[in-house]
């Protein structure tokens, strides 16, 4: 058994997957619940309105959307800021256009890397050829 701090109150727990101790998690559980009802009642309430509206905090609702425990059809306007340029979103790190923008530079970064090591090949080709 091993033992870790609780990642929202500090407590020493018994580690689980989500570092919280049962005090937290129950918490955390009861918060989700709150959120849940409220956006049941709510269909059309985006996050910061459900956030406002139950008084969890938006920290807290993004987490439970990450962790896909909304059903993004039946509640469209809730999502999380996009890592890129916050624009909703309901999975993924990214928005559509970041994650593909990110590609492409991701792909570009790749070429010119490739493009690098084949000039620095040539290059100690050359050296070692002259010494
Ligand atoms: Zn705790
Ligand atoms: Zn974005």
């Amino acid at each position: 058994m091993k033992f870790t701090n609780c990642s929202a109150c500090g407590k020493l727990c018994i580690e689980t997957l989500k570092k919280l101790c049962q005090a937290c998690f129950a918490q955390r559980e009861e918060n989700y619940q709150t959120v849940h009802q409220y956006l049941l009642k709510n269909k059309g309430a985006t996050t910061i309105q459900a956030s406002e509206g139950t008084g969890i905090s938006l920290k807290s609702i993004h987490t439970f959307i990450r962790e896909k425990r909304f059903i993004a059809t039946d509640f469209p306007n809730i999502g999380y800021p996009c890592e890129a340029c916050g624009t909703n979103v309901q999975e993924g790190k990214f928005c559509g256009s970041c994650a593909m923008r990110l590609q492409k530079e991701i792909y570009v970064l790749n070429l010119s890397r490739d493009r690098q090591a084949a000039v620095e090949e040539t290059s100690t080709y050359r050296t070692k050829r002259w010494k």
